[in-house]
C-alpha cells in the first residue's frame, strides 16, 4: 500500500458528523489530511514504524472546535492584564489593584479586565472617584466584560485628554458628572479609545474593533514583533482548549498581515478568518477594502471574505437598541447605524459576494439587521449568503421566524446568557421588561424555528474555554421567568464544529472526521456522552491537531 500515515488515533469514540458514517473508533492522518476513518483494528493495520500512535483511551474524538466569534488580538493581549472576574466591592478590589500596581511599576496605564457593571455594588454606577480611592496616583482603567465600557480614574482620564469631555461617534458617550467633568464611565469604543491608546500595545490590539482601519501611528518592526508574540500565546491558549479555527469579529489589514506572517513562520496554532470591519461613519466605497482583503488573504490558515458591522451596544449599559424604552426610562438605547445606511451597506456587501456578520443584541437592533439582510435579498436576489446575526439577546416574537425564512444564521454565545453559568444572573430586571424575558437568549426556540445555529464565546468577553461554554448550553442554570433553552449535547457539539465549518463555507473541507478532510482533530479527556451534563465544563482537550500538526498535548 501507499506510505504509512503520519499519525493514527486509536481507541476513540469518534463523533464524525459524517452522515454516512457517524461513528468510528479510529482515524489516520497523512500530509495534513485525514486519510482513513474506521475501527481501531483497521487503522492500526495502516501504521508504520514512523507513525505516531495516539491512544484516545475511550474518550470522545471530534473535528477540531471552531470558535466562530472571537477577538483574537484583544483576547491574547488581555491574558496579561489584571483579571477582576468575581472581585466585587472596594474592600476586595483595592488590595488586588494595589498589588498589581506594585508589580508593574513602569506601566504608563494600569489596566484591568472583566470588571463587572456592578463591581461597586448592585445598582451602583462606578465612577472615577471609586477608582481614585483604590489608586489615586497612577492612571488606572478597567474594562467591562462586554468591552463596550471602560471606567477610568482621574489620572487616566487626564492621560487620555477626556477629563473635560470630547467628541465621540454616534452611539458612544463620555458620561459627564454633575461637576462638569467626566464621571469616569466611557461608553463604546470612540469614547474610550483615547485612554486605551496608553495600554501596553498602544491600543493596536483594539484598532480592528474601534476603527477597522490600521493602527495609527503605523506600527514599527518592533511593534509587529511584540504583537505577534502576544497573538502566538493567545493561539496556543486556544489550541489548549481543542480549538483549531477562529472567526475573528474585529479586523483590519494589519491583523491579517500579522497572522499571514505568523502562518508562514509556522507560529499559528489555529486557522483564522479576518473580517473587514465597516463602521457607521465609513462611506460605502470603503467596501473596496473588503474586496482587497478577500483577494489578498486566501490561505487555509488566514482568509477574509466577511464584513463585520455593529448595530447596537449591550443591555447592561442600556446601549442595546430596543423597541420599547428601558424600564423606568424614555430611552431605547443607541442605534449605531441609521437604518437606511445599514441597508445600503448590506446591499453593497452582499452584491460583492461578501458574507455579513452584524452585532445585534436588542430587539430593535435584531429587527433592523434582519431588515438589512432582507433588503440585500430584494435588491440582489437570494443567494447562499450565510449572513449572520451575532448575539441575539432580546428577540421580538415577530422576528423569530425571519431567521429561517431569510436563511440567516443565528450566532450565539451560550456562556453570555444569565443562565449560561458565567455572569452573575442578577440585575436583569433593571434593564429588561418582563415581556422581553421569554424570548431572551432563546437559543432553543431559535433552533426549533428551523434556523441554523452556531456557537462561540466572543472571547475575551468570556474565556475562550470551550467546555464550560458547552456546559452552559447543555445544562444551563434554571432561572425564574426564563424559558428552558437547553440544547442536546449532539446539537451543541455540531454547532461548535461542523456548523462552524459550514458557516465559513468550508463544510466540504473541514468539520467532519472523514477521509480527505483537513486533519483538524481534538481528542478529549473523557467520553463526553457518559459525563454528567453538569460536569461537562471540567472536561478538556487532551490532544489538538491542526492540519495534522500537534498544537496541544495535555
Ligand atoms: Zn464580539
Amino acid at each position: 500500500m501507499a506510505q504509512a500515515p503520519d499519525i493514527v488515533i486509536l481507541n476513540g469514540k469518534l463523533i464524525t458528523f459524517d452522515t454516512a458514517h457517524p461513528r468510528a473508533g479510529a482515524l489516520a492522518i497523512s500530509g495534513g489530511l485525514i486519510c482513513a476513518v474506521g475501527t481501531t483494528a483497521d487503522i492500526r493495520e495502516l501504521a508504520g514504524q514512523k507513525t505516531r500512535v495516539i491512544d484516545a483511551q475511550g474518550a470522545t474524538v471530534l473535528p477540531g472546535f471552531i470558535d466562530s466569534h472571537v477577538h483574537l488580538f484583544g483576547g491574547s493581549v488581555e491574558m496579561g492584564y489584571l483579571d477582576l472576574y468575581g472581585i466585587q466591592g472596594a474592600d476586595q478590589l483595592t488590595p488586588v489593584v494595589r498589588a498589581y500596581a506594585a508589580q508593574n511599576p513602569d506601566e504608563a496605564l494600569l489596566f484591568a479586565v472583566q470588571a463587572d457593571y456592578s463591581m461597586m455594588g448592585p445598582g451602583r454606577k462606578t465612577t472615577r472617584h471609586d477608582l481614585d480611592a483604590m489608586l489615586p496616583d497612577r492612571p488606572f482603567a478597567v474594562y467591562s466584560p462586554c468591552h463596550h465600557t471602560i471606567w477610568a480614574n482621574t489620572k487616566a482620564l487626564e492621560l487620555g485628554g477626556v477629563l473635560h469631555g470630547g467628541t465621540v461617534d454616534a452611539g458612544a458617550q463620555i458620561v459627564m458628572g454633575d461637576d462638569g467633568l467626566a464621571s469616569g464611565e466611557l461608553q463604546e469604543p470612540s469614547a474610550y479609545a483615547p485612554v486605551l491608546r496608553h495600554t501596553r500595545h498602544s491600543g493596536r490590539d483594539m484598532a480592528g474593533l474601534i476603527t477597522g482601519a490600521n493602527p495609527v501611528p503605523a506600527p514599527t518592526g518592533a511593534d509587529r514583533g511584540v504583537d505577534k508574540d502576544a497573538i502566538e500565546r493567545g493561539m496556543k491558549h486556544c489550541a489548549s482548549h481543542g480549538i483549531t479555527g477562529l472567526h475573528l469579529m474585529d479586523g483590519n489589514i494589519y491583523q491579517a498581515e500579522l497572522l499571514d506572517e505568523m502562518a508562514a513562520e509556522g507560529r499559528s496554532a489555529c486557522r483564522a478568518q479576518v473580517p473587514f470591519h465597516y463602521k457607521s461613519f465609513d462611506p460605502l466605497d470603503r467596501f473596496e477594502e473588503a474586496g482587497e482583503m478577500r483577494a489578498r488573504f486566501t490561505s487555509d490558515m488566514v482568509w477574509s471574505g466577511m464584513a463585520k458591522m455593529f448595530m447596537d451596544g449591550v443591555v447592561e449599559s442600556k446601549t442595546a437598541l430596543m423597541i420599547a424604552p428601558y424600564p423606568g426610562t424614555d430611552h431605547i438605547g443607541d442605534a449605531v447605524f441609521e437604518a437606511d445606511h445599514f441597508n445600503a451597506a448590506c446591499i453593497r456587501a452582499d452584491a460583492m459576494g461578501l458574507q455579513i456578520a452584524t452585532h445585534a443584541i436588542g430587539d430593535l437592533a435584531i429587527r433592523r439587521t434582519l431588515d438589512g439582510y432582507a433588503a440585500a435579498q430584494n435588491s440582489n436576489g437570494k443567494r447562499d449568503a450565510r449572513h449572520r446575526v451575532e448575539h441575539i439577546e432580546v428577540l421580538h416574537p415577530d422576528d423569530l421566524p425571519r431567521f429561517a425564512d431569510l436563511d440567516v444564521v443565528a450566532s450565539i454565545q451560550p456562556g453570555h446568557a444569565p443562565f449560561g453559568g458565567y455572569f452573575n444572573p442578577e440585575g436583569m430586571d433593571e434593564v429588561m421588561h418582563d415581556h422581553q424575558i421569554p424570548l431572551s437568549f432563546a437559543w432553543g426556540d431559535i433552533r426549533r424555528s428551523g434556523a441554523k445555529v452556531v456557537f462561540s464565546t466572543d472571547w475575551p468577553v468570556i474565556p475562550v474555554d470551550v467546555m464550560p461554554n458547552i456546559k452552559g448550553a447543555v445544562a444551563p442554570l434554571k432561572l425564574d421567568g426564563f424559558r428552558d433553552q437547553s440544547q442536546s449535547l449532539m446539537d451543541t457539539l455540531q454547532s461548535y464544529t461542523a456548523g462552524n465549518a459550514w458557516v465559513e463555507f468550508n463544510e466540504g473541507r473541514k468539520g467532519q472526521l472523514k477521509s480527505g478532510m483537513m486533519a483538524d482533530v481534538v481528542v478529549m479527556s473523557h467520553d463526553l456522552e457518559t459525563v454528567e451534563p453538569g460536569h461537562l465544563g471540567t472536561t478538556r482537550a487532551a490532544f489538538t491537531l491542526c492540519g495534522g500538526r500537534m498544537t496541544w498535548e495535555a
